[in-house]
């Protein structure tokens, strides 16, 4: 007996058809527009594949792994549990100058830094650090510089935090969604973070007293229908913390959805672990945001990690930062965000880099960010678009960038388009079938 979906049997025999009518001139217009359709990504195709990815690197960082196993004296299955790495954080100059090359001058710069501003990566984020060049996109994000004490001109930390939170531990900025900080902790101390003030010199879990007076604001504000779980980092918390809040939030009938903030899934990737996965799955539906923020984190181990979390029924976003020589190559970021498709993580936001003490010299212009984003629009498939967001100062919110494509409207429908290719075109919006109209 055939199965219910089995389509081989008689109802459903489609006819078939050739389309070989379709003109030759036709066929040639067709030809010649693909063909120009492939010259507009010419630039992209000489330089594609000279952009170094995790997967393309991915000996190069087996020979980093076992450098810094040597170093702290691990072994192979020590690499696979994050708690290891947690442990092994490194976060001394005396371990630094074992895993890359380090002149004396960064010696002394690191140490200054380290008096105001905490750092620490994990061994297995440490390994995709190219040893010698100080340029490398992920020593940039981890590694002190002496730009961080020399600028001072600047806004420490934003109060937008402290005067947006109306309970302990939320910032609430929009009508139904807030975000619960759970923690401070992180797997490595992002060197353009934005939260400095709130990573301090510690790990804090913050107690359970709080988080419960948190859940309670949730309770009691029923337009509340979109929870953010961050930190500090939402995975830095144990699976049973984590499953409590989550449970927390399931028994509220307005929570509607769910959202988890982690950069594990990038700097820390054996913290997905089946546990964890398995322990998620029961808390549909559950969305998670993560930041990548340049090709070289998309790893083999990345993958596996994302391959996880979508199993698990979880939908995955990422969340960039736009940084001066990090991803700020038109040519990188599209790689970037293409290389994310390709481990199912939709690219979500790109955020505008703040103007913050310590953090400066990674600022590039909001020209640079749109003129990015002018690049992808069509050039790429729109699954691999973020949106491009300045936070306004004073909570005033997350605000899009974006190329104009409509360039006026008038009074009687008339429109005019720039096309992506940046053809004038009018469009007339008046033009419909009266038939259909029923006033
Ligand atoms: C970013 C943010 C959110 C979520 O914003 P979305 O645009 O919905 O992703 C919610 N609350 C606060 C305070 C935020 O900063």
């Amino acid at each position: 007996m055939a199965k219910k979906d089995d389509t081989s049997d008689s109802t459903f025999v489609p006819v078939e058809k050739t389309l070989l009518h379709i003109t030759p001139e036709k066929r040639k217009y067709a030809l010649e527009r693909c063909e120009s359709y492939k010259e507009s990504i010419a630039d992209y195709l000489a330089v594609k594949d000279s952009i170094p990815t995790g997967r393309k690197l991915a000996a190069q960082y087996v020979k980093n792994k076992k450098r810094i196993l040597d170093v702290l004296g691990g072994t192979d299955d020590d690499w696979k549990d994050w708690r290891w790495h947690l442990r092994n954080t490194i976060r001394s100059v005396d371990q630094l100058v074992r895993i890359i090359d380090l002149s004396k001058e960064e010696h002394g710069h690191i140490r200054d830094v380290e008096e105001m501003y905490r750092w620490g990566v994990s061994p297995y984020y440490a390994s995709l650090m190219d040893r010698k060049d100080r340029n490398c996109p992920v020593r940039m994000q981890s590694i002190p510089i002496v730009n961080e004490v020399l600028d001072t001109t600047v806004e420490k930390d934003p109060e937008t935090v402290l005067y947006n939170s109306p309970a302990p531990l939320i910032t609430r900025l929009y009508p139904d969604r807030l975000i619960i900080n759970v923690t401070n902790a992180c797997a490595m101390f992002c060197r353009h973070c934005l939260r400095r003030r709130h990573i301090s010199h510690e790990n804090l879990l913050y107690s359970k007293k709080d988080i419960s007076m948190a859940l309670d604001y949730v309770q009691e504000h029923e337009e509340i229908r979109d929870v953010l779980i961050t930190g500090g980092d939402a995975f830095a918390l144990t699976n049973e913390r984590l499953d409590w809040i989550l449970g927390e939030l399931d028994a509220i009938p307005h929570v509607e959805i769910k959202r988890l903030g982690t950069r594990m899934p990038c700097v820390l990737p054996m913290r997905v672990t089946d546990d964890l996965c398995e322990m998620l799955s029961t808390h549909d539906p559950l969305y998670l945001n993560t930041q990548y923020n340049h090709p070289k984190e998309i790893t083999n181990e990345a993958a596996e990690a994302c391959d996880k979390l979508t199993r698990a029924g979880i939908l995955l976003g990422n969340q960039s930062v736009l940084l001066r020589g990090i991803n700020t190559d038109r040519h990188v970021m599209k790689k970037l965000c293409q290389e994310l498709l390709t481990i199912k993580v939709r690219p979500y936001y790109i955020f505008n880099c703040k103007m913050l003490e310590g953090i400066r010299h990674f600022r590039p212009s909001i020209q640079d960010g749109y003129n990015i984003m002018e690049y992808l629009r069509n050039y790429t498939s729109g699954l691999a678009v973020p949106t491009y967001i300045c936070t306004l100062p004073m909570g005033r919110g997350k605000t899009p960038v974006m190329p104009n494509y409509l360039l006026n409207i008038n009074a009687n429908g008339k429109a005019r388009f720039r096309s992506w290719q940046g053809l004038v075109m009018d469009y007339d919006d008046e033009k419909r079938d009266p038939d259909y109209i029923r006033e």
